[in-house]
């Protein structure tokens, strides 16, 4: 993924990378206390009606916070930016990897960690597909001196139903890009989740050099014609002020919704580790907990096992388990989220409680903070 805008994870799981040391204790951050259900109605055209609003405890910041802080743990010696894997070969004792300027390298143990068109997931799980789930997510950063109603979203993370339609969109304040989580320095991230068939993909993901994108489209690069006509039905399904938050953003930016599901984490001294192994929908704000939970379980299970095949292998059963919950807990959140939301203008309070969790049962009592400690 790319390192702009803005994202969140579960409390807990936040504050098990600072006590293991990988965050700074003042890791700039807010916390989202609620999400509000919203939408627009003839009475409350401008912030929207809101049935009922569900607490939570969701930590946002920053991509290139994040990202910031844990590169400033790697020794410099041990990165080496700018070249690429292409191939990886297994020995009787480890893994040869192939790089792009034409070296390679032997190593006991390959942990791939190169996101959700990950080549290590090709090279143990040819077949494993990468499943486009029909909907994409248009994104943007608006800094929240120019908002023209600072009052939304506050400290909450609303997700905003369509006036007609399906998807939704969620908005939240994060720190700008130096850390900064005062008043009128914020930012106001948002995210709107659309309908797009597979048919027109081919057509939407050309860029505005002409360019037929994969997977996403940067900042920038999307054709003007089209990011305009996003604009005018987000503005016409969402409440004004939240449609104002989208139109009056520049450089916004285009990512297709993924999943994947790998059979087993590890083999033949070969691993994956985050986007690299199983891919949830964003909905679940899984992947810093999947890349977190994955280490710090490879790291306890080579502690436990003084056998470094026994310890792949029961590492890799609890990681599949894992992630099997996340895509379960993944598929009732897009159809709660996208194609079969709620007419919240005719809910109150109650029915939309009693609709949510009906809808989102969290399977097998799935939670983060289980499987969060480092
Ligand atoms: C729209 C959207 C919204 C999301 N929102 C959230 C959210 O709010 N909260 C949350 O927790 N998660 C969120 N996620 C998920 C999250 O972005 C990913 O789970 C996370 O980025 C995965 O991290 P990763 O390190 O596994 O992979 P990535 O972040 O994709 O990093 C992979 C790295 O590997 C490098 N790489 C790739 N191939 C190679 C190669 N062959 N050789 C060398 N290097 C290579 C890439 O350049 C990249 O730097 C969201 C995802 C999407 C699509």
């Amino acid at each position: 993924m790319g390192r702009g805008g803005g994202i969140g994870t579960p409390l807990p799981v936040l504050e098990s990378l600072i006590a293991a040391d990988l965050l700074d204790p003042g890791f700039p951050h807010l916390v989202s206390t609620s999400m509000p259900f919203i939408i627009r109605t003839e009475d409350e055209p401008e912030r929207g009606h809101v049935p009922w609003e569900m607490p939570l405890s969701i930590a946002v910041f920053h991509w290139s916070a994040l990202w910031n802080e844990l590169r400033r743990r790697v020794p410099d010696e041990s990165y080496r930016g700018g070249c690429g894997v292409k191939g990886g070969t297994t020995l009787d004792d480890g893994v040869r990897l192939e790089l792009d300027d034409g070296t390679s390298e032997e190593v006991d143990l390959a942990i791939f960690a190169d996101g959700y068109r990950s080549l290590g997931r090709s090279l143990l799980f040819p077949d494993a597909t990468l499943d486009y789930r029909g909907y994409m997510l248009w994104r943007g950063l608006l800094p929240e001196a120019r908002m023209r109603d600072p009052g939304v979203p506050g400290s909450t993370m609303p997700r905003l139903s369509y006036r007609d339609g399906r998807g939704n969109m969620v908005a939240y304040l994060v720190p700008d890009e130096n850390g900064s989580t005062e008043p009128g320095r914020r930012l106001v991230n948002w995210a709107a989740y659309i309908p797009l068939p597979p048919d027109e993909l081919d057509g939407f993901m050309v860029d505005r050099s002409g360019t037929r994108r994969t997977g996403t489209i940067p900042p920038g690069e999307m054709r003007p014609e089209r990011e305009a006509d996003l604009k005018e039905s987000m503005a016409a399904a969402l409440p004004e002020d939240y449609g104002a938050i989208v139109t009056d953003t520049t450089q916004t930016y285009v990512q297709l919704i993924y999943t994947s599901r790998v059979p087993s984490y590890g083999r033949d001294r070969m691993c994956l580790v985050g986007d690299a192994g199983s891919v949830a929908q964003p909905f679940t704000g899984s992947g810093v907990f999947k890349g977190q939970a994955n280490t710090a379980g490879l790291i306890r299970a080579m502690e436990e096992h003084a056998d470094l095949d026994d310890a792949l292998s029961a590492w890799s059963e609890e990681q599949v388990a894992t992630a099997d919950r996340l895509l379960a807990l993944g598929e009732q959140m897009e159809r709660a989220f996208i194609w079969n939301g709620l007419d919240l203008a005719h809910a109150d309070a109650a029915a939309t409680e009693r609709w949510w969790r009906k809808a989102v049962t969290f399977p097998e009592d799935f939670t983060y903070e289980d499987e969060s400690a480092v």
